[in-house]
């Protein structure tokens, strides 16, 4: 019998790109949307990406629920992206910030991390993420955007190649710029 050995270092590396705009507009392999626990859509990013998706994303956001009683603040969970340009949804609830001595930085963490490993499940090549809990959840957004890089940072790739930044107002456009620049 042959033996064989390898010795073949694999090197694996995402692109960061931080862009400004809606992020119903990415045609990413994955959009993420900042939900509720009740998956029944709010304000928000939230409502945006139902408003522009249609009523396919509700459809499947209620069967979830249904099922497993919505999605707990960390957690995430995949659904058609309706008539985005997006292949999927994946909602993810950000924590609401209370201080900070409840877990915030956390869960936060969790939210981009199960968010990646969702993608990955489907094999995915592309994410696009909205600045999470910074909105109506009140998450200071200097601390989400550090937590936000670096849970994509250091989180090990497999299929995934891209991920997006799409930050909806300057100060956080502003932020994730020397985040990103500053590793
Ligand atoms: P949360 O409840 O998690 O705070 P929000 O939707 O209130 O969620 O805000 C999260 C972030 O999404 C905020 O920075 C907000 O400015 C941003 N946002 C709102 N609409 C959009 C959109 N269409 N595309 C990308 N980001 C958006």
């Amino acid at each position: 019998m042959p033996k064989f050995s390898t010795n073949k270092i694999v090197i694996l590396t995402v692109q960061i790109e931080v862009i400004k705009g809606d992020i119903t507009t990415l045609a990413a392999g994955a959009i993420v949307n900042a939900a509720n626990t009740s998956l029944m859509g709010g304000g928000g990013v939230d409502g945006a990406i139902h408003h522009a998706g249609g009523q396919a994303i509700l459809e499947a956001c209620k069967k979830i629920a249904a099922k497993q009683g919505g999605c707990a603040t960390g957690e995430a969970v995949i659904t058609t992206a309706g008539k985005l340009p997006a292949k999927y949804v994946i909602h993810t609830v950000g924590p609401v910030w209370h201080g900070g001595g409840h877990d915030e930085a956390i869960l936060l963490k969790n939210c981009y991390t199960n968010a990646l490993k969702l993608a990955e499940l489907h094999a995915l090549k592309h994410i696009a993420f909205p600045n999470i809990s910074t909105g109506i959840y009140r998450f200071p957004k200097g601390k989400a955007a550090e937590i936000a890089v670096d849970a994509v940072m250091n989180y090990k790739p497999g299929t995934i190649e891209k991920v997006t930044f799409v930050c909806f107002d300057e100060e956080n456009y502003q932020l994730y710029l020397a985040k990103v620049a500053s590793k």
